[in-house]
């Protein structure tokens, strides 16, 4: 009873913000950071059961057994996808069914019960229909779709959690950019390393990400962007920038680490592979040594959050590469504007990448 009404004045809130939100907030002030929204959503599941569509609910903390699997044994994957609000001022998703079957994979490697793609895609529409007033004005960022998958039942011994926890939030969050592309430099990592052959770094596991922020703050105290990851095997070739894929560009020809297992397949790469090679690039997927990379012309990463950062230098061993004189490459800007020309509707969306919001 008492919960029935809480929802039924809830509702009411969320109609209220509708109607206010647009005029009063400062979409100039967003970052890439934390906006709590109102609505949650959240279903479980048993081990052994099929998971059946959740609900919408108030966003805000959710209790959890001190002996879930999730934080004994980080029994865990999360999710990264944008919602737009395009120049024709409908919303899009980017190719969210690509997020559902990588959080499948990733299920099956951590021995969780995979989503199906329907309840997934499902979620997402339903989470950020219901928090649509947060969703930026066109060009002034994105909702930030954030599903997480987690062993949520009690486990004593190390074996998946009995029971499970789906659930989204969303956030609004700016433009990665303001005022223009900036490029980044980045230090390659001698002493760490972000996966190993057989490991978890092909899928969005929690656990794979807390390794890396020692690296990456003492990177950023040295006053780089991030860290270059090389192979854990031969300390030869680049796998990751951070948590973004890593592209370089020689002679018009597109270089970019092959998915091996120790590299998250992003759906960016996944997409500007495709789109470079629609534009007539040569695109090779194989091994990207350092030594090549910092012969190249340009080079960028790419993941949801920036789209495309292009790299204004690499340093490796007391070694610094500087791209062209510091500035995005020529081709790096051309794959940036047809990406996000295609997210905005102001290209035409040729490989039918957007999910409009039902
Ligand atoms: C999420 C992620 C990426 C980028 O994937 P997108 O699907 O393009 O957002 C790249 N590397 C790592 C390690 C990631 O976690």
């Amino acid at each position: 009873m008492q919960e029935q009404s809480l929802k039924a004045s809830f509702q009411w809130l969320i109609l209220l913000g509708r109607v206010s939100m647009d005029e009063s907030f400062d979409w100039d002030s967003l970052t890439f950071s934390l906006t709590p929204t109102e609505t949650m959503y959240l279903t479980t599941a048993k081990a052994d059961e099929p998971w059946m569509p959740g609900e919408l609910r108030p966003y805000g903390d959710i209790p959890m057994s001190p002996a879930a699997g999730v934080l004994n044994y980080g029994q865990g994957l999360f999710e990264g996808m944008k919602a737009y609000r395009t120049s024709t001022g409908r919303i899009v998703f980017f190719r969210p069914e690509e997020n559902a079957r990588r959080m499948q994979r990733g299920a099956d490697r951590l021995k969780m019960p995979p989503v199906p793609e329907s309840i997934f895609v499902d979620a997402v529409e339903q989470v950020v229909a219901a928090n649509q007033h947060w969703v930026p004005p066109s060009g002034k960022g994105a909702m930030y779709v954030r599903p997480l998958l987690m062993g949520s039942g009690p486990v004593l011994g190390v074996a998946p959690a009995p029971s499970y926890t789906f659930l989204i939030y969303v956030t609004p969050v700016g433009p990665y950019f303001k005022g223009g592309m900036v490029a980044i430099d980045l230090l390659i990592s001698e002493h760490h390393h972000r996966a190993a052959p057989g490991g978890s770094g092909g899928v969005k596991a929690i656990g794979n990400y807390a390794p890396g922020m020692k690296p990456s703050k003492e990177a950023k105290a040295q006053g780089y962007a991030e860290v270059i990851y090389l192979d854990a095997e031969t300390h030869t070739d680049i796998e990751e920038v951070g948590a973004a894929n890593f592209f370089c560009v020689k002679d018009n020809v597109l270089y970019t680490p092959e998915l091996t297992g120790t590299i998250l397949p992003g759906i960016t790469r996944d997409s500007i592979i495709q789109l470079a090679r629609h534009r007539g690039y040569e695109v090779v997927e194989g091994k990207v040594s350092a030594a090549f990379a910092m012969a190249a012309d340009e080079a960028f990463c790419c993941g949801t959050a920036a789209v495309i950062s292009p790299i204004g230098s690499i340093t490796h061993d007391g070694d610094k590469t500087v791209y062209g004189d510091g500035q995005p490459g020529a081709v790096t800007v051309e794959l940036y504007d047809a990406l996000t020309g295609i997210q905005n509707e102001t290209e035409e969306d040729v490989f039918g990448w957007l999910h409009p919001l039902p």
